[in-house]
């Protein structure tokens, strides 16, 4: 981690290189005293200046708000069938509207107020996490704390910190990555087998019966398979949260 190269990065074009770079969002604008700042996606400068008017108008209007910390910073939703849009006053002038899935909407609107103000950190080694992100199986772009990709359905069990590599689920919490029990059972059965097979071929070799030779050449095939068995069951692991 460069903390001088950090420091010298403008937070604000940070978060906007972050929500451009994020799928599942259709709109949204970065609103520094009243005036569009950065804005993307499908948005022009026409739109940025109304979405930057509306952010505006939904902060002081307040109808449906919660505080994330205290009174200071607030997010505000509002929500149609088709469409959802967020917006979150993050300083007393900088606001952010953002428009697009709502889980989506929602974790960007809180990573980007933890960017701003308590940052999250790597459970492992305190390395900086926010404005990480994460990709699901499917290759598509999240902010960190989703469980499930809103785009695909696939289930985020954990992302590699970017500093060292080591796991962290969504929340933020270790994860260690564990060989199943049942892998490594059926890999010592197999094991078991394929040795008992290859004890028969040596034991009835001496006869060089037409017998001992299919069984020798079975038990050839038969230790190439499930080496490559054992070798895929072992080397799979699962994901298992660890409690901070
Ligand atoms: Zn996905
Ligand atoms: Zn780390």
């Amino acid at each position: 981690m460069n903390r001088s190269n950090n420091d010298n990065t403008d937070p604000l074009k940070a978060i906007n290189d972050y929500i451009s770079s994020i799928d599942g969002v259709r709109e949204y604008v970065i609103v520094l005293d009243g005036y569009p700042l950065y804005w993307g996606k499908n948005v022009d400068e026409e739109k940025a200046e109304e979405l930057a008017a509306l952010a505006t108008d939904m902060i002081s209007s307040f109808h449906k708000y919660s505080s994330i910390s205290g009174d200071e910073y607030v997010i505000i939703s509002t929500e149609t069938p088709s469409d959802y849009t967020g917006a979150a006053r993050l300083k007393p002038n900088l606001y952010l509207l953002v428009r697009g899935k709502p889980s989506i909407v929602r974790t960007i609107l809180l990573d980007v107020y933890h960017y701003l103000n308590n940052r999250l950190t790597c459970p492992w080694c305190g390395g900086d996490l926010s404005l990480n992100i994460v990709k699901c199986r499917n290759n598509h772009s999240l902010p960190v704390g989703l469980d499930t990709c809103l785009i695909c359905g696939s289930r985020i069990e954990y992302f590699e910190c970017p500093s060292c590599g080591r796991p962290v689920d969504p929340h933020g919490n270790k994860v260690v990555l564990r060989t199943p029990r049942e892998n490594i059972i059926t890999s010592l059965i197999i094991m078991a087998a394929t040795l008992a097979l290859i004890g028969i071929a040596v034991k009835t070799y001496h006869t060089l019966s037409l017998l001992s030779l299919i069984i020798l050449f079975s038990s050839t095939l038969f230790f190439a398979l499930s080496f490559s068995l054992l070798y895929g069951g072992l080397k799979k692991k699962q994901p298992v949260r660890l409690r901070k």
